[in-house]
């Protein structure tokens, strides 16, 4: 394995940054530090006016294998994905069969493995994600799976929520629930307010969410357990999850960069390139979210990959699938929505790598056979999992310049601050001069 050292960056460690250079040898940092001599033959990034942080860490991501291939695979998502400066991606598990059983964790870990990052898996709650029977969580936990859902609908039967809670507890594990009451939410597809009446789409009301997020932070009181919100989209979302939290439940909560960026107005256009559950919601919605994410009640950014085959988005808006993609430009619209320019550093790392990284338990202290660790401290000994981010390069989101197999982004032609430079996976440069290599 060839070492590798970054020169000259700002090294942003998990409370402080320094300015220095970061050496990586055999898959390991192996000093950290101003003008570090470097063995013959190492090769060198040039990392000035970077930040040099621990890899991003995407919990939230639709890689669509096994089933829906053409949309993506676990190889094509994992390029993406490393253009998006991440170094470890957890499967969400709503493909075709669903991933409820060992064999196809399994299959995916090991598609995950030829990849240059690491690739978990999260497995599904119930049977078939249908939300009657509860999938062997303890089989697929023994994989080392760590992260339970049936993501793309909630666990609609509280019984069956509270059940769920309780088997996991013991498990070590934890549940992620995508907040939406099917009853509520029914066959809206967008926001329901004034906009939705004037286009005359049918509305999915913020309290499709509120209702469910409610009823499971209650349902951790009564079991104990430990539960992760994903994409949550309202004021009163993250205010209840803020609230549960000071009250010492063992709760934490993602939000995806298209929440935090977008709002219900871009559905004007009748354009399905904008429609995502939970659905883009209000102006006033987008700011909670960012005070969340500057206040330390937002755990995590997500991105909710969820690329769909170019046919599947012609539909009409009513007609056609939620989703959109995310690895690309998550890093640059979180950048900005932390304030751009002004950005902190470590704000940045937390929400993108250390945050993601402890609610998917990818950190060194809880290590799986499978994987390095990610979210860490840049010291020497850790496995080397980095990002160089270059906070003032200026791009345009190019939709056929992408590397995921679907085009399906709402930014195209949007111009970003901020961009990935380099990603060093598992010890390897797998991204250099934001190109991979
Ligand atoms: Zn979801």
């Amino acid at each position: 394995m060839t070492a590798i050292i970054l020169r000259n960056g700002l090294v942003v460690g998990s409370h402080t940054v320094s300015s220095g250079d970061v050496l990586i040898e055999d898959g390991r940092v192996s000093a950290v530090g101003p003008a570090l001599d470097a063995p013959l033959g190492t090769h060198e990034v040039d990392a000035s006016g970077c930040w040099i942080g621990p890899g991003l860490v995407d919990l939230h991501v639709h890689l669509r294998e096994p089933g829906r291939e053409a949309a993506e695979n676990v190889e094509s998502g994992a390029r993406a994905g490393a253009m998006g400066g991440f170094t470890a991606l957890v499967a969400m598990p709503n493909t075709e069969p669903a991933l409820d059983n060992v064999a196809l964790v399994a299959y995916v870990l090991e598609r995950g493995e030829r990849t240059g990052l690491d690739v978990a898996v999260a497995g599904a709650i119930t049977q078939g994600r249908r939300g009657e029977l509860l999938a062997p969580m303890a089989e697929m936990a023994a994989l080392g799976v760590r992260l339970f859902t049936d993501d793309g609908v909630g666990v609609q039967d509280p019984s069956m929520m509270r059940r769920a809670l309780t088997y996991a507890r013991p498990l070590g594990v934890r549940l992620a629930q995508h907040c939406e009451d099917e009853a509520l939410a029914g066959a809206g597809s967008m926001n329901e307010g004034s906009t939705s009446s004037r286009l005359g789409l049918i509305g999915r009301p913020a309290l499709a969410e509120e209702l469910m997020v409610m009823r499971d932070i209650e349902l951790v009181r009564l079991t104990g357990g430990s539960l992760h919100f994903l994409h949550l989209s309202t004021r009163r979302s993250i205010a209840m999850v803020a609230a549960a939290r000071r009250e010492g439940l063992d709760v934490t909560c993602e939000v995806a960069p298209h929440h935090f960026t977008l709002d219900e107005r871009a559905c004007e256009g009748f354009d399905p390139l904008f429609k995502v559950h939970p659905p883009l919601r209000t102006r006033d919605d987008v700011a909670a979210l960012r005070e969340g994410l500057l206040d330390g009640t937002v755990d995590a950014v997500a991105t909710d990959h969820a690329p769909h085959a170019p046919e599947l988005k012609d539909l009409a808006f009513d007609e056609a699938p939620a989703g959109m993609l995310g690895l690309e430009h998550s890093a640059a619209l979180t950048f900005e929505a932390l304030g751009g320019a002004n950005a902190d550093p470590l704000v940045f790392f937390a929400l993108l790598s250390r945050g993601p990284a402890r609610v998917a338990q990818l950190r060194a202290s809880d290590l799986r056979v499978r994987h390095s660790a990610h979210g860490g401290a840049i010291v020497a000994g850790e496995d080397a999992n980095l990002v160089v981010f270059d906070p003032s390069a200026r791009w345009t989101v190019r939709r056929d310049e992408l590397h995921g197999r679907s085009t399906n982004t709402p930014y195209d032609g949007r111009e970003l601050l901020g961009r990935v430079r380099a990603t060093i996976a598992r010890g390897r440069l797998v991204v250099e001069d934001g190109a991979l290599t």
